[in-house]
């Protein structure tokens, strides 16, 4: 596949990188001279150019190219103004890099394809890294808080929410319980059927194997995934 990546800095240098490794051909654009002879020899070509200034950007072979990406991130105004040049320029699909919620309205607004998160997305993988037994998912709302969902142990079977505490132990919010049953059709075939127990409260009683939904600082959910692992 071509890709094209606007911007090479922490974010877009490292996924020209990547592409490249996987055998796609990438051109790297940027407007710092630097920024391009430090790419110069990994990725197939590297372009110095203002990715704002839809003259000079229509020059670029966009016709054979399958993915454009921007990967400004700081630059939200850059950003956006590449963005909606690479829209009127129609190229086949846009990837663009959000860095805030209403930046990612306007390119909602501007209609590209995807929209990237990297910071958001290291943070959840920083977040899986947590993963110790249990542990089913989880997303990052911020770089320090988590909603997560885990297997309950056997350790809380049959107890209540307000008797184990949660949130006076390990200052966590538990927010719902999701319970798996297994339930046989009319041809005797058993299938799992989950069910989201409502919004969580103290009288919520756990049952080994429930999924519990909760949220709280990372730090404070590894604590209590370390002692019920
Ligand atoms: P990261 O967080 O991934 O390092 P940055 O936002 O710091 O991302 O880097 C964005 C890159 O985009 C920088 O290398 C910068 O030179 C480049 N850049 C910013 N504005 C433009 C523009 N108008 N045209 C081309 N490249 C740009």
């Amino acid at each position: 596949m071509k890709y094209i990546i606007i911007g090479l800095g922490n974010f877009g240098a490292s996924l020209a990188e990547k592409l490249t490794r996987e055998g796609n051909e990438v051109i790297g654009v940027d407007n710092n001279m630097s920024k391009v002879e430090g790419m110069k020899e990994k990725i197939a070509h590297t372009i110095r150019m203002d990715a704002t200034d839809q003259i000079t950007v229509s020059g670029l072979p966009l016709r054979d190219t399958d993915v454009v990406i921007v990967a400004i991130g700081e630059d939200q105004g850059a950003n956006i103004m590449a963005t909606a040049v690479m829209k009127n320029l129609h190229v086949n699909r846009l990837i663009s890099r959000a860095i805030s919620p209403l930046h990612e309205n306007v390119l909602q607004a501007i209609g590209v394809d995807e929209i990237v998160h990297p910071e958001e997305e290291t943070a959840e993988r920083w977040a899986k890294k947590l993963v110790l037994k249990g542990l089913v998912d989880s997303f990052a709302l911020t770089g320090e808080y988590s909603i997560v969902e885990l297997t309950v142990p056997e350790k809380y079977n049959g107890k209540s929410l307000g008797e184990i505490g949660f949130r006076r132990n390990y200052n966590i919010v538990v927010l719902t319980t999701i319970r798996k049953d297994e339930q046989k059709n009319l041809l005797g075939i058993s299938r799992t059927i989950t069910r989201v127990q409502g919004v969580a409260s103290s009288e919520t009683v756990l049952a080994e194997g429930d999924i519990m939904v909760i949220y709280g600082n990372n730090k404070d959910i590894k604590r209590l995934l370390d002692e019920t692992s």
